[in-house]
């Protein structure tokens, strides 16, 4: 009976990953992914090993969880080292939940390898400090509530000084700008859109909520950095850092021997 990793893949940049991931993706015998991992990082699993895409492809997904839990269970039974690679942190956003439960169940060995939250990566990527003893002393990670029709997300613990990392906002940007306005967030708060945070299409969009309504659609996977550590004056220093404004890798990863 071999082991299940729950595998982290950061958000892009193949360099993000842990130590401990660039060697199992090594050993692996069976590697099942998410549509997010990136391109680069899958070309770090051992060539032996069988690859499943069992994420989603134009909304569709390819397995439901519960045929991916079966085969996690499954194929734990065949290979020594079975991954579950996921993009970012397996356990943001992840469903790493109902995966576990699953494994636990079957009485499978498993271990969580922790990876880069895409917010960690979109933060980095903008030069924005998530928390700032100036602006900010408390981090959101959030999304709007799915399913359930009507759910309104809970904004209870918002202030004005806490940063709001918003994932999966979705293109209508001028719903997001309504449901934060409802929430209780001023107009006049930054808002930064990080599409494809420490990847090749990095792209970096400097807002607020006020102007959020009117901005180009950034393509997925797409996140917004929501409070006062993303003002002006951080921008302005982002930009005259970086020249523009994106804190993009500085050695291309395919040129390091
Ligand atoms: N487990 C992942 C999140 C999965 S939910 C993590 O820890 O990062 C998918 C959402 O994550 C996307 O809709 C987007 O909001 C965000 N996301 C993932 N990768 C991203 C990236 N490289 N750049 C910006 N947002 C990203």
């Amino acid at each position: 009976m071999g082991k299940v990793y729950l595998v982290g893949a950061g958000p892009g940049d193949p360099e993000l990953l842990t130590v401990k991931a660039t060697r199992l993706l090594a050993r692996a015998g069976i590697v099942l992914h998410d549509s997010l991992v990136s391109r680069e990082v899958l070309q770090l699993i051992a060539r032996q090993a069988a690859v499943i895409d069992v994420g989603k492809r134009c909304g569709q997904k390819l397995l439901t969880q519960d045929e991916i839990n079966s085969l996690l269970v499954s194929a734990a039974n065949k290979h020594d080292v079975m991954i579950r690679l996921k993009g970012g942190d397996p356990l943001i956003f992840g469903r790493a939940g109902e995966e576990i439960e699953a494994l636990r169940t079957a009485g499978v060995d498993f271990e969580i390898v922790p990876g880069i939250t895409a917010a960690l990566g979109a933060a980095a990527a903008a030069g924005i400090s998530l928390t700032d003893r100036r602006a900010a002393s408390q981090i959101v990670i959030s999304t709007f509530s799915r399913g359930t029709e009507g759910a309104q997300t809970d904004w209870g613990a918002i202030t004005n000084t806490t940063t709001l990392a918003l994932y999966m906002p979705g293109p209508d940007y001028a719903e997001v700008a309504h449901r934060l306005r409802q929430g209780g967030l001023p107009d006049d708060l930054p808002c930064v859109i990080v599409s494809n945070a420490t990847g090749t299409a990095q792209q970096i969009r400097w807002t607020s909520i006020a102007r959020l309504a009117h901005e180009e659609k950034l393509p997925a996977p797409a996140l917004m950095i929501v409070g006062r550590v993303a003002s002006h004056k951080v921008q302005e220093i982002s930009k005259a850092f970086w020249r523009d404004g994106t804190n993009d890798r500085d050695v291309p990863y395919n040129t390091v021997s």
